[in-house]
């Protein structure tokens, strides 16, 4: 079977590991997210996985609730490893070798990142899980994966989603007449102010040229189909 891309960084959000309840890790779900993993690791992608961590802890809440943001946004970067970890443990139990790397170092739990270190993991066709994310506060792990994609030369982001099957004009939920976009540029994404990830991300996105693709985790084989390369959710354009 042919593959449209060789070496991803999935970004997966914190919510996508929390179920129904919206919070907390669902072990369950996150068996399910390694099912699909495994399938385009069967098919030797190299992946990378970028963990959020929105499922635990956000630091601009803690901010928002009188917080010292630098050290809300620690938390939540620590919150990004306990997800790490948790997705590890769904991938080996079905045998897929994974490396955590953190940006932050805790050696008695996983690597320091490392990109050269991570790179041989790839070629060996391990899954590295790239964790706490840039390492530093005021920061997104939507930052971290283009970071991280662009460091490692990833082909693709693969920007999945909790629910949604792309980028939409408007709300869907909100305004009846939103459409759904099929291709777009990150300057789109920033004029049209669309939302996707956060201006950070997309500008760092945007000046490397590193392209995106945004579909629904939700629907089985939905990883595999886009590698393979069919048109579903919405492609960003670097
Ligand atoms: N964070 C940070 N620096 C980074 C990445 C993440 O400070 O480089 C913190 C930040 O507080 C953020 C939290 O970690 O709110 C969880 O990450 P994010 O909100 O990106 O997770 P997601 O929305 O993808 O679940």
């Amino acid at each position: 079977m042919s593959v449209k891309y060789q070496r991803v960084v999935l970004k997966l959000s914190g919510e996508a590991l929390a179920g129904k309840k919206g919070f907390g890790i669902n072990p369950p779900v996150i068996a399910s997210i390694a099912q699909q993993i495994k399938r385009i690791h069967d098919l030797d992608v190299e992946v990378a996985i970028v963990c959020g961590g929105g499922n635990i802890w956000r630091g601009e809440t803690g901010a928002e609730m009188g917080m010292e943001r630098s050290q809300a946004d620690y938390i939540g970067m620590l919150a990004t490893v306990m997800n790490a970890l948790a997705l590890q443990d769904g991938l080996e139990s079905i045998n897929v070798p994974t490396r955590v790397q953190t940006s932050i170092e805790m050696r008695q739990i996983a690597e320091p990142y490392i990109r050269r270190k991570a790179i041989r993991h790839l070629e060996k066709k391990r899954v590295v899980i790239f964790a706490a994310g840039t390492g530093s506060p005021y920061f997104s792990t939507d930052t971290t994966a283009v970071l991280r994609a662009a460091e490692i030369d990833a082909d693709v982001i693969l920007m999945a989603k909790n629910g949604v099957d792309g980028v939409y004009s408007a709300d869907p939920q909100v305004d009846p007449t939103a459409t759904k976009y099929d291709e777009l540029t990150q300057l789109d994404v920033i004029n049209k102010n669309l939302g996707v990830m956060d201006s950070t991300a997309s500008s760092l996105s945007m000046d490397n040229d590193i392209p995106l693709v945004v579909f629904n985790l939700n629907e089985t084989d939905n990883i595999l189909r886009v590698v393979q390369g069919e048109q579903i959710g919405t492609t960003i354009k670097g």
